[in-house]
């Protein structure tokens, strides 16, 4: 089921917006504003976000850029009539397409198909992941570290890419087990700590981020830190 996050502080056209998706076979999610969104897009990556312009707390073209910075997930801008939209710029901070309010339910919903639809055609864009200094990429199983490129074995690059699609979010380690090895592997969890060592290892990089981050107590979760 592929989700869509609903940026949108006007409850009506929230609602509105949710109701058609829903209906369409959609899972919705939805923030009221521009940091809310932020948020949650550290713990869940959607297939598709609705974002409002005029917002609360952080612009829609703020949270543009933000979520630019490291999610290639389609945006569709919502404007209203009369509010100075500029399109190009729009399609220059990364957004794929926009909608002006009022529009109906039935014309959003055809353009969030076919944004879909391009963007599945394109290559799945979604099969690459940039955080600062750090570029995963899984059609060409290829990961690059400040500029260099770095060799992972197949089960280090499928856990890298596990963690890193799924970023903040904590996993112990008998999830990623499943998660990465499979139900049926009979190894145990000490197999998820050798691989996130070599893992770190390799990843050293001369601006000392830490990806992988150890929560005491409950596993690890990617993250960039200093
Ligand atoms: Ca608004």
């Amino acid at each position: 089921m592929e989700t869509i996050l609903v940026v949108e502080d006007e409850e009506p056209v929230r609602e509105l917006v949710s109701v058609y998706l829903r209906r369409e076979g959609f899972r919705v999610e939805t923030a009221e504003d521009g940091e809310k969104a932020l948020a949650m897009l550290r713990s869940f990556v959607p297939d598709l976000i609705l974002l409002d312009l005029m917002l609360p707390k952080l612009d829609g073209w703020t949270v543009c850029k933000e979520i630019r910075k490291n999610l290639t997930v389609p945006i569709i801008m919502l404007t209203a009539r009369g509010e100075e939209f500029d399109r190009v710029f729009g399609l220059e901070l990364g957004a794929d397409d926009y909608i002006t309010k009022p529009f109906s339910p039935r014309e959003m919903v055809a353009r969030v198909k076919a944004v879909l639809r391009r963007a599945k055609l394109a290559g799945s864009q979604n099969d690459v992941l940039c955080y600062p200094g750090l570029l995963i990429d899984r059609n060409a199983c290829r990961v690059e570290a400040w500029g260099q490129e770095i060799q992972l074995t197949p089960k280090e690059f499928d856990l890298l890419w596990f963690l890193a699609s799924h970023p903040q979010r904590v996993y112990s380690r008998e999830q990623i087990l499943e998660q990465v090895w499979g139900y049926e592997y009979p190894g145990d969890s000490r197999t998820v700590d050798t691989h996130i060592k070599k893992l770190r290892e390799k990843l050293k990089n001369p601006g000392s981020k830490n990806y992988i981050v150890t929560v005491w107590g409950k596993g690890y979760r990617f993250g960039v830190t200093e």
